[in-house]
């Protein structure tokens, strides 16, 4: 019998619903932990009556240490902070909080109890990309005072505390820089573009890019994206290092709109609106590393992942 207990942050939210579930699959206990700022109990719904998942509602950012006292975490999984660029600049000096103060708060857990620590970081500690793709080892290019900095900068500290937790106490981490995901469990209003062009497809409405669409992104499949974190928190080897995971098939923003348009079957217009201050104009990862490292990559293409998320809107519309 599988005796493990993982702690996820953020757990109620898009991805952490996942890795609840596929988590709970491997007969592992779950404590799921989030504050539902942008996740939803509808999420972890047929979860809560498991005998081995527990939800409590608690901010990161608040002392965890007496809450967790009398049950052994081996394994915490730090996935709370919101995602979506609408969503984290509603409320950009909580993100940078919960970013840095709520790493901080998990990672004393993690030391407490001898438990491995998974740090869900992001490509955004790229910023506006000059090298491309990008690899672990570039530095990246971000404003400290843009409208995305308290999401960039906040994920970029909670990298840094999380190494020197590992360098100065030992503690087994892994940083895990996430490309754009998409997928089931996004909320209708979450903002990101996957979510919006299935949404406004499946509705007939207007699609509406930012800027011209020539600007790119690369698309991972959820399931990919949940497979990775777990064999990253699972493998042995010594990484501490930052690893990418995501999808490398690029894709700019107006064939994204089309493509969905043509998966719907949808009569829906494009409509091109003036571009987002500081948005990045291309991301794809170099996944030598997850290859090498974690024997990682990912399975679903971008049609097959499109349909199934698109499949799961249509409950909502
Ligand atoms: P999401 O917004 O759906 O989920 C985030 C969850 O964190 C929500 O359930 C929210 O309620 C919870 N949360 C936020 N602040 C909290 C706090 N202070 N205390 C407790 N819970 C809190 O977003 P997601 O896409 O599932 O992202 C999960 C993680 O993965 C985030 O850390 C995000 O930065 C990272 N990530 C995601 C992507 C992606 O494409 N999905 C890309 C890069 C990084
Ligand atoms: N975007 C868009 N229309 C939307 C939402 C997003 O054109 O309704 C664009 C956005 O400007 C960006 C890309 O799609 O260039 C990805 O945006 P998202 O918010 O999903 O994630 P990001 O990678 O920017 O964090």
């Amino acid at each position: 019998m599988n005796m493990q207990t993982s702690l996820v942050t953020g757990g109620s939210g898009f991805l952490g619903s996942h890795l609840c579930q596929q988590l709970l699959a491997q007969e592992e206990n779950v404590i799921c932990l989030d504050n539902l700022s942008t996740g939803h109990l509808r999420n972890i719904e047929p979860l809560l009556a498991h005998k081995k998942f527990l939800f409590i509602n608690h901010d990161v950012q608040s002392d965890m240490i007496d809450l967790f006292k009398l049950k052994k975490i081996n394994k915490i999984y730090n996935l709370a902070s919101p995602a979506s660029p609408e969503q984290y600049q509603k409320q950009p000096i909580t993100t940078t909080l919960t970013n840095v103060i709520g790493t901080a708060r998990c990672l004393e857990l993690a030391q407490f109890h001898g438990a491995s620590f998974l740090q869900a970081s992001t490509s955004e500690v790229y910023g506006e990309p000059l090298i491309h793709p990008q690899k672990e080892n570039y530095f990246g290019n971000v404003s400290t005072i843009g409208p995305r900095a308290c999401y960039d900068e906040g994920k970029r500290c909670a990298e840094t505390i999380t190494s020197d937790y590992h360098k100065k106490y030992g503690i087994p981490v892994k940083i895990i820089r996430i490309f754009n995901t998409y997928g089931p469990h996004m909320s209708c209003d979450d903002g990101r573009v996957v979510s919006n062009f299935v949404v406004q497809a499946l509705q007939n409405k207007t699609l509406k890019i930012y800027g011209n669409g020539l600007q790119t992104r690369s698309f991972c499949f959820v399931d990919d994206l949940v497979s990775g974190l777990m064999q990253a928190m699972e493998t042995k080897k010594d990484c501490w290092m930052p690893i990418n995971i995501g999808n490398n098939n690029e894709i700019s923003i107006l064939e994204l709109a089309q493509k969905i348009i043509k998966l719907t079957h949808s009569q829906s217009q494009i409509q091109f609106l003036p571009p987002l201050e500081s948005d990045p104009r291309q991301r794809k990862p170099d996944l030598t590393r997850a290859k090498s490292i974690l024997s990682w990559q990912p399975k679903v293409s971008l049609e097959k992942g499109l349909l199934k998320t698109i499949e799961y809107f249509r409950k909502f519309i």
